[in-house]
Order: C-alpha cells, then structure tokens, then sequence
C-alpha cells in the first residue's frame, strides 16, 4: 500500500494517525483473543516441550503483542496456544465461535466457508482437527456399576475416495450394500452414571474379541452388564466376572427388569444427528461419533474444551487417514 501523506494538512494527519492506532489496537485485541482464551481455560500454564508446570516465567510478547513464556527447564519459548489445534491459525475467537456455530447447526463445509469467509480447505481442516481433538474424551471414559452395551451398523462410506482405489463391488452399486460385511460396527456403551461413549469396532457381526479390545480398558468396576443376547457377550462377561443380564430381541425387558433403554437412545440420538451431516466418509466416521457424544451431552463446553487441545494434525494427516479396517477384506467376496 502507498498512500501520499504529504500533501495532508498537520491537523488531517493527526486524525489519520488517531484512526490507524484504534485500527491497529483492534485487530491485535482480535488476534489476542485466542491466546487469551486458551491461557482462562488451562488451570496452569505448562510447557508444551517438556510439560514441566512450576519453572515458567513470562518472556515479553510476540509482534502481534502475545504473551510470551520461557520454559527454565528446557529453555524453549511459547505462547499459550503453541501446538494446540488454534496455533498458527490466523483465525480470532470469534471465527472459532462462529464456526462451532455452524457445526451445530450441521451447515456443510461449503456453507460455512461462505459464512466465515474463509476457503473450504480451512473449514474442512478446523472441522478434522475439532473432531481428532475431542477422541480424547472417549479414550478416558471409565464405565461402572451396572453398564449397558451393544452394538448397531452403519453401512461404509467412500465419500472423497478416488474410484481406482475403491473395492470392485462399491464401484458398481447403486444404493448401500445390505451385506453385513460392507457395514461398519460400532460398538456403545453407557453406565448408571451416564458415562458412555460409541466406538468403531471393525465391519460385519461384532465378535467378542472385539468387544474384550473395546470395552475392558474402560470398565473400571462393572458389577453387571446388560446386552441383547449374543454369544459374544456372554464370552466377555464370564471373562470379566461381569453379572450377564440379557434382553432378547423380542422384547422390552427381561424377567429381573433390565432394559436397553438407555444405550438404544444413545443410538438412536446418534442417527438422528449424523444424517443431517449428509453422508460421512467411514474414514472420518469415528470423529463424528465422538462430536454427537459430546454434543449432546455438553453443548455449551464443547468450544472451549476443543480450542485448548494439543494437536499434531496437518493436512497431509487428513488426506491420508486410514480406514478403522480393512476395507479389501470387507470387500473379499467381490475379488
Ligand atoms: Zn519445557
């Protein structure tokens, strides 16, 4: 930009530089704001490098006047967001605000691009990286008391996969395969305390190695467990010392009282929200299981629990992920 400031007049150039330092004072508060945020929601500031919490001392500001830190342990310099999903991101809080906006409103990624007036590749890589971040409220679940399990379908999905690399048989389909093999299986599971999550456990009919790999390292001290009657289950409960209560498919409940209730409306909350993303890749599907999850049960927090998450994910990570199982072997039967 060049602007000729000098045939201004002293009382004008005055004004002009009354109005650039607001400007400026502006747009670094909007910047600011992230840092800010992100630094109210941690407890205490620990280093991103060693995780050292008691030797950090301030270290002047960035040229966008951020609050600079030094590590005395290992001597390295950060701010409150470094390596967290907002770090680098030219993005102000209330571009964040505005895109969780547009997230629970399920807008797609075109859509809120527009809203937000950013590019779509940005969207669709704040939306993986919200996503990843949350996976770490599934893996600290602990399940107790009386817990309810199962397990429902969903049919796989290719969305954003070139069709040289799809298996033979979805190349040619015209609606989703009915197969029990080309579904994914997802597993949940939700205790008396209302602790739950939903997992991926692999594709076609649940087994109880999957299940054993899926919920042991969650329950912490399950006195019953209640599921429809298959066999899996029952392999799983006797390994665990778990009471087995189960609920045949026929009916509502079983003759001491117990239910599915509670995990069928978890399910069926799940469905109702994951259609209205119209068609999730089965590469991204686990991340949107764990937003619902999360949505449904804390709307409000989930802004500022995501925006304080570490995360290492780049674009090359999105572009590359990988099927939760191996979609060839799903397919077999078609070779
Ligand atoms: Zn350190």
């Amino acid at each position: 930009m060049n602007y000729d400031l000098t045939n201004m007049t002293p009382k004008d150039l005055e004004k002009a530089i009354n109005f650039l330092q607001t400007l400026l004072g502006n747009t670094l508060e909007n910047k600011n704001t992230i840092s800010k945020v992100v630094k109210q929601e941690n407890e205490s500031i620990e280093c991103p490098h060693c995780h050292c919490n008691d030797c950090i001392i301030k270290s002047g500001f960035t040229k966008n006047k951020i609050q600079r830190y030094l590590c005395k342990k290992c001597n390295k310099k950060f701010i409150s967001t470094t390596n967290t999903l907002c770090y680098r991101t030219k993005l102000s809080f209330g571009d964040w605000q505005l895109f969780f906006e547009c997230m629970s409103d399920c807008l797609s990624i075109r859509k809120t691009a527009a809203k937000m007036n950013v590019n779509k590749n940005t969207v669709f890589a704040m939306r993986l990286k919200v996503l990843q971040a949350l996976s770490t409220f599934r893996n600290s679940v602990k399940l107790s008391g009386e817990i309810q399990a199962d397990e429902f379908s969903i049919p796989i999905n290719f969305k954003g996969m070139r069709q040289s690399n799809m298996p033979r048989y979805s190349k040619k389909r015209k609606s989703a395969s009915k197969k029990v093999n080309h579904k994914v299986c997802v597993l949940g599971a939700i205790d008396e305390n209302d602790n739950q999550y939903l997992e991926i456990v692999g594709n076609g009919e649940i087994t109880s190695k999957e299940i054993e790999e899926s919920l042991s390292n969650k329950i912490i001290d399950g006195t019953i467990l209640i599921t429809d009657c298959r066999s899996a289950y029952e392999s799983f409960a006797k390994k665990y010392n778990l009471k087995l209560e189960q609920i045949k498919s026929s009916t509502y409940k079983n003759e001491n009282g117990y239910t599915l209730s509670e995990i069928n409306g978890l399910h069926s909350n799940f469905f109702g929200f994951i259609r209205t993303f119209r068609g999730v890749s089965t590469k991204h599907l686990q991340g949107y299981i764990d937003y619902t999850v999360e949505v449904i049960n804390h709307p409000k927090e989930i802004l500022y629990y995501a925006i304080k998450q570490k995360s290492n994910i780049t674009i090359k990570n999105i572009y590359n992920a990988t099927f939760p199982f191996d979609v060839d072997k799903a397919y077999a039967d078609y070779h």
